[in-house]
């Protein structure tokens, strides 16, 4: 038979394991940020009822329009992988009842999100956010502490040169007087406009602001701004923000003409942009949502949040030549010569990974050249060499992998603690050698 070779689908992407620390170290980052600012993971399915996200992304976006991936299981349902985590997110809230326990609530996720998109560098079919969603809360406060949020993510990974936009998209009344002010610009020039755009003059205008076709992007350079349209409660909202972001010290301009992809954004909406990975810059989006928790269970309910693409953030991070936590590697390899001291090794490790050390040992019958070969493949920290006379005199001598220097263990029941003992020194000298260059950079030496 012919082999079958298999491709992953376009637009995907393998993280192999010598990239992982990368993904490792970013999703630290969000998880701990996010945790420190009281948000509490969630997990929701992969996939969704349709209805989901065509009433929460809303039926004249891109996403719905053009890119989801919409699957008729056996059956009759009809159900689309998650283009994105805010819908499922406000749906399993609002079906656990967690709305229930006290506002405000605030969650955080990290998933993957599909969209049929045309694949370039940051723009995949499959790609990861991380996100938080606050409900309950209508004040700025929350908007501010929400962008700030994000601002600590990305001062965390040390990345630079990240320019925040932000703008009010206002209420459905202050909409109401837009959407007319827009519907009269743009039929002026309604047969130049791409076939969906001509679809969105009816029924929602502002969507036609986010069009990618350049013609349209063309024609609405010259469209009424939604600043100018703002009501009383919108405008002393965004006035608020301003001055609470100034107050934290968090650099922002604002920018009329970011509307955001979907359509349940309301008065906040925010971005974070970056020049350094080509057109695709913007890392992270979001705003504030306050109706469509009623959309979804008729109970009104404001809320807010962000969402932020992982792909676009490492990107970013290696463009920038950041540093990335290491990765962990082996503690101790044990090489064995001979049966019995391989059946000593395969003990040992078992003792040892009891222990929470990493520990490895061959287990493909190779000589003891090769094994120490794959120890250093490994990046092994530490070395043992078993063989009969180590078994005869219980004690081996543990090695110094990156240093080369010896110190002889005994290997019977004092060897795991004597070998914790090398290991907390050696993690200890590892961090004196980045210490001294940290204080001279932060300049915190006082005396
Ligand atoms: P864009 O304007 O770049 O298409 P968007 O407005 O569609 O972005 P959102 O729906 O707000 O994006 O998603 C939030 C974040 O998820 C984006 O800021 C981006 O970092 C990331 N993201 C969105 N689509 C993709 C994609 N196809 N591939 C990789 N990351 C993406
Ligand atoms: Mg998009």
């Amino acid at each position: 038979m012919a082999t079958l070779k298999v491709q992953r689908p376009k637009g995907t992407q393998d993280v192999v394991p010598s990239q992982m620390y990368k993904w490792n170290t970013v999703e630290g980052i969000v998880k701990d940020t996010a945790s420190a600012y009281g948000f509490r993971e969630i997990r929701i399915p992969t996939f969704e009822d349709t209805a989901l996200f065509v009433r929460s992304v809303g039926d004249t976006t891109d996403v719905v329009q053009k890119e989801m991936y919409s699957v008729t299981a056996k059956g009759d349902a009809d159900f689309s992988l998650r283009p994105e985590g805010t819908a499922g997110t406000i749906r399993a809230l609002i079906e656990n009842g967690i709305l229930n326990e006290g506002f405000p609530q605030k969650v955080f996720y990290v998933l993957s999100c599909f969209r049929h998109e045309k694949p370039q560098a940051g723009r995949l079919r499959e790609f990861h956010q991380f996100g938080v969603e606050m409900a309950g809360t209508k004040d700025p406060r929350a908007d501010a502490e929400v962008i700030s949020l994000a601002k600590s993510i990305i001062d965390t990974a040390g990345l630079r040169g990240i320019k925040l936009f932000i703008n009010s998209i206002g209420c459905p009344e202050c909409r109401a007087k837009y959407h007319a002010a827009l519907k009269e610009y743009f039929a002026g020039r309604a047969d130049e406009l791409c076939d969906t755009c001509r679809g969105r003059l009816e029924k929602n205008p502002m969507r036609i602001l986010d069009c990618k076709s350049p013609v349209c992007s063309e024609i609405a350079e010259g469209a009424p701004v939604i600043l100018d349209y703002l009501c009383e409660d919108c405008r002393e909202h965004f006035e608020k923000l301003q001055q609470y972001l100034t107050a934290m010290d968090i650099k922002f301009e604002i920018n009329p003409k970011i509307v955001r992809g979907l359509d349940y954004y309301t008065k906040t909406v925010f971005e974070f942009v970056t020049t350094d990975i080509g057109a695709q810059g913007t890392v992270c989006g979001g705003g504030r949502y306050d109706g469509l928790i009623e959309t979804l269970s008729g109970k009104p309910c404001p809320a807010l949040g962000f969402a932020m693409g992982l792909e676009r953030l490492i990107l970013t991070m290696e463009k920038q030549g950041l540093d990335f936590a290491a990765e962990d590697t082996c503690d101790i390899y044990i090489a064995s010569m001979g049966d019995a001291a391989s059946v000593k090794a395969m003990q040992m490790c078992a003792e040892l990974r009891a222990d929470g050390v990493s520990a490895e040992c061959d287990v493909v019958g190779r000589g003891l050249k090769a094994q120490m070969k794959y120890a250093d493949k490994l990046g092994a920290k530490f070395s043992v060499v078993l063989g009969d006379s180590e078994l005869e005199s219980q004690t081996a001598e543990l090695k110094n992998m990156q240093t080369g220097e010896k110190v002889t263990l005994p290997i019977d029941e004092r060897f795991k603690a004597a070998f914790n003992a090398m290991l907390i020194s050696h993690m200890l000298s590892a961090e004196e050698i980045e210490e001294p260059f940290d204080e001279l950079e932060s300049g915190d030496i006082t005396d």
